[in-house]
């Protein structure tokens, strides 16, 4: 370990000079068995101390680092490891902490700071947490800073300091992580409701605070630190690119500073390209990966092609394996990209292209993998061997590694020919797609009418999202037969009895149009993959998704179709105990898609046409076995647009046309609905009118019907369900409550023969305590409003 440099300026490494290293910019958090869940989720109960707690994470930070070390890594990161959320740690260690929060637990020191930490991510007595949102487009969600004019910075970097310690004392090459300050600024937002306040104003108060962290890490040996600036890769508001240039030629004249390595991340650079190799910074951090239909790689190797002699002395970390992604790295394409790369800067590292947080940690820990996929998978503790391993190649030649370079290929082409990938059927199928196919028969106001004869409807339709409460009776069924000691059977007879008990409290309720309750459902994605050809489901692929949750994303491995009819028995079994029409529900492609991992060797817009036609074939099914509304859910749909605006079009292009091949097939006379958990549809409003729904619900209750004036003013045509009941409060509502909303819903230009009447969404995670009284009042509300129309 050399000391920390002391200079303004401290020397690049010198071209060809370092040998080449290998190191990835951050790694999951969660330990084996999801050691960190637990221990969290104890601490919060009450059953671990905060003592405890730190110390499983010190343990936890500890393991990941030899790990990484006995890897094959040369340089390992440090500060990327959390106990909920590394953007709310940033919070603290710039000392950002919200004015709202006015009760927040004393005492300085780790526990303290802890228990401080827990409950900005919580919420005080007093006070409600911090919002949470979407880290880019990941399935990631951070916490938002609420910054405004009056906050103050103030550096707090005991944690992380101490941290680079823990690092240095095993003797490792430890980089700490820091997020940048452009990115911090950029996602968070203003800390009074309503104002226009511009949280990036707050730059120039800013810097000096990073100023001085970089210097205490210099002084805790911190030879080089990777500042993370993601927003890079988004598009850029007028003039953001210029104050980069400028926060960067501030920070980096900071004395007494380590090495800076400006990281960026999730896509290409675009026109922050030449701005970001320009920077007055020793190293740069890029995402080479090579996802079907992305174009990162060529767009940013072009980039890095072009930024000429502004490289030549720098060091880059190459991030050719896919941190977004399970499957293995195409070893010799990595190769090709990292040996030109190696002729154009000063030193390379071979990296991930962003944190290791976004995928799974081990492959090792599933059991029931088919060996063929499993050989071309890879979770962090794979990717890590990658990275090691392609470094290994570029110091000692690729012939050193031909052996490994060979497997890979075997691997992949295996998988590429094997019957379990290409399905000639299915791309016969889809070659057969054609215009008429995405087309809905009869025009809107047709289907109406046709529908309406059929199914009778009364005004303001009551209905529900789809999901009842998962009861402990159902969730002992499901972990029953899991684990062997419920047949099938006695599976299937626990969730008909379920089925029985919803529709009868349905019919008694008074509701119009009732749904099975989807008590068979472990999850509206898993439960599909897990009956699809072409997806395969983990036992043990968690990744964080907030906090201490985490989800087991499906992963698409081959070509997908339906060998058999997936939710149709169970609709029968409903349809049959009711003469009032009950609901089909499916998930739909494009969020089978977003909440899964896709192919490399397809791109999403190729794979969704697969899926759409497999859930076609579904709902033509459940059509024929005469369920007259089929709702088809896209929660997904908006959060899955792309970054940058340029990518928008086509996106939307391929998940109308999914949603439309799902659902066209049917007659005008079968109701399509679908169910979106967001009313702020901003730029996908088009979109949501091309998907041709005959009714859409969505979550509105909240925002006191909003988007009903954004209906209007699109002029939508068809149907809609504002949600008159905020599923995600126990409180419920009132029949004024829900009266008055629906009045506002008529006011605002929703037609009476066009309003639904439901809650904002699925009633999964609500107990029959809140359910029944809300149902009741809801179908109570809707007949007042009814009898004034
Ligand atoms: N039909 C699903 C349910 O009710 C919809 C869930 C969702 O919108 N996320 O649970
Ligand atoms: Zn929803």
């Amino acid at each position: 370990m050399t000391d920390p440099h002391t200079t303004t300026t401290p020397p690049p490494p010198g071209r060809g000079g370092s040998p080449t290293g290998a190191t990835v910019l951050g790694y999951p958090r969660q330990g084996p068995g999801r050691r960190l869940k637990r221990a969290v989720e104890g601490h919060w109960r009450g059953r671990t101390s905060a003592e405890e707690l730190l110390a499983v994470g010190a343990e936890l930070r500890r393991d990941r680092w030899q790990e990484m070390a006995s890897a094959g890594l040369t340089e390992v990161p440090v500060g990327d490891f959390s106990y909920y959320d590394h953007v709310l740690d940033t919070t603290l260690l710039l000392g950002a902490t919200p004015a709202r929060f006015t009760d927040l637990p004393a005492g300085d020191d780790p526990a303290g700071r802890l228990a401080r930490q827990f409950a900005l991510a919580r919420g005080t007595d007093s006070q409600p947490p911090l919002e949470m949102t979407k880290w880019f487009d990941t399935n990631y969600h951070y916490l938002v800073p609420e910054l405004g004019p009056g906050t103050r910075f103030a550096l707090h970097a005991e944690d992380l300091l101490r941290q680079v310690g823990e690092a240095r004392e095993l003797g490792l090459a430890a980089r700490p992580v820091v997020l940048g300050p452009v990115s911090y600024l950029s996602l968070a937002k203003a800390d009074e409701p309503g104002s226009d306040f511009d949280p990036l104003t707050l730059l120039d108060r800013l810097v000096p605070v990073y100023a001085e962290l970089l210097t205490a890490l210099a002084g805790a040996g911190a030879e080089w630190v990777q500042v993370d600036e993601p927003v890079l890769v988004l598009d850029q508001p007028a003039g953001l690119l210029e104050r980069v240039r400028e926060v960067w030629t501030a920070l980096a004249a900071t004395p007494s500073r380590p090495r800076l390595l400006v990281a960026t991340y999730f896509g290409a650079l675009g026109e922050a390209a030449p701005v970001l190799a320009g920077l007055p910074v020793e190293g740069l951090a890029v995402d080479l990966s090579a996802a079907p239909g992305s174009g990162t790689r060529a767009a940013n190797l072009a980039a890095l092609r072009a930024a000429g002699h502004d490289l030549a002395g720098k060091r880059l970390l190459a991030g050719v394996v896919d941190g977004r992604n399970v499957w293995r790295t195409d070893l010799a394409a990595a190769l090709d990209v990292l040996t030109e790369l190696g002729g154009l800067v000063g030193s390379l590292d071979v990296s991930a292209s962003c944190s290791l947080l976004h995928v799974p940690l081990d492959l090792a820990a599933e059991t029931s993998l088919d060996p063929g996929v499993a050989r071309c998978l890879a979770f962090a503790r794979q990717k890590l061997a990658e990275v090691a391993l392609l470094a290994d190649g570029l110091r000692r030649g690729r012939e050193a590694v031909a052996g490994a370079v060979a497997d890979d290929a075997a691997a992949r082409s295996a998988l590429r020919t094997s019957p379990l990938t290409v399905r000639p059927d299915v791309r016969e199928r889809v070659a057969a797609v054609g215009a008429a196919d995405t087309r809905r028969r009869g025009t809107a106001e047709e289907r109406r009418r046709s529908q309406q004869q059929r199914l009778g409807l009364p005004l303001l339709p009551t209905t529900t999202i789809g999901s009842f409460p998962q009861t402990e009776e159902v969730r002992r069924a499901r972990a029953g037969l899991r684990r062997g000691e419920l047949d099938p059977a006695g599976y299937q007879a626990a969730m008909r009895a379920e089925v029985e008990r919803v529709v009868a409290l349905q019919e008694e309720l008074g509701l119009d149009v009732l749904v099975h309750g989807e008590p068979e459902r472990n999850d509206m994605v898993q439960y599909f993959a897990e009956q699809l050809d072409g997806f395969l489901t983990t036992e043990e692929g968690w990744v964080q998704s907030y906090g201490s949750r985490y989800v087991r994303p499906p992963v698409v491995v081959g070509d997908v179709s339906r060998p058999a009819p997936m939710t149709v028995e169970w609709s029968r079994y409903a349809q049959q105990l009711t003469s009032r029409p009950v609901k089909g529900m499916l998930t739909g492609p494009v969020t089978m898609l977003a909440w899964s991992f896709g192919r490399d060797d397809l791109t999403p817009a190729e794979t969704a046409t697969q899926v759409a036609l497999a859930l076609r074939e579904e709902v033509q099914d459940l059509e024929r076995a005469g369920i007259a509304v089929i709702q088809v859910d896209e929660p997904a749909l908006r959060e899955t647009l792309p970054l940058r605006r340029a990518a928008r079009e086509g996106y939307l292009d391929w998940a109308v046309r999914a949603f439309l091949l799902t659902t066209a097939g049917v007659d005008a006379g079968t109701q399509v609905h679908t169910h979106m958990c967001y009313a702020e549809f901003g730029e996908v409003l088009e979109a949501i009118i091309a998907l041709d729904a005959d009714v859409i619900s969505l979550e509105a209750a909240r925002s006191r019907m909003e988007v009903v004036a954004d209906l209007r003013e699109a002029r939508y045509p068809h149907a809609v369900g504002p949600g008159v009941w905020d599923i995600h409060s126990p409180r419920v509502p009132t029949v004024a409550d829900v009266v008055a909303s629906l009045e506002l819903a008529l006011a605002g230009g929703v037609p009476a023969e066009r309003l639904w009447v439901n809650p904002d969404c699925g009633l999964k995670t609500r107990g029959y305590a809140e359910v029944e009284p809300a149902l009741r009042v809801l179908v109570e509300a809707a007949g007042v409003v009814r009898e004034r129309l």
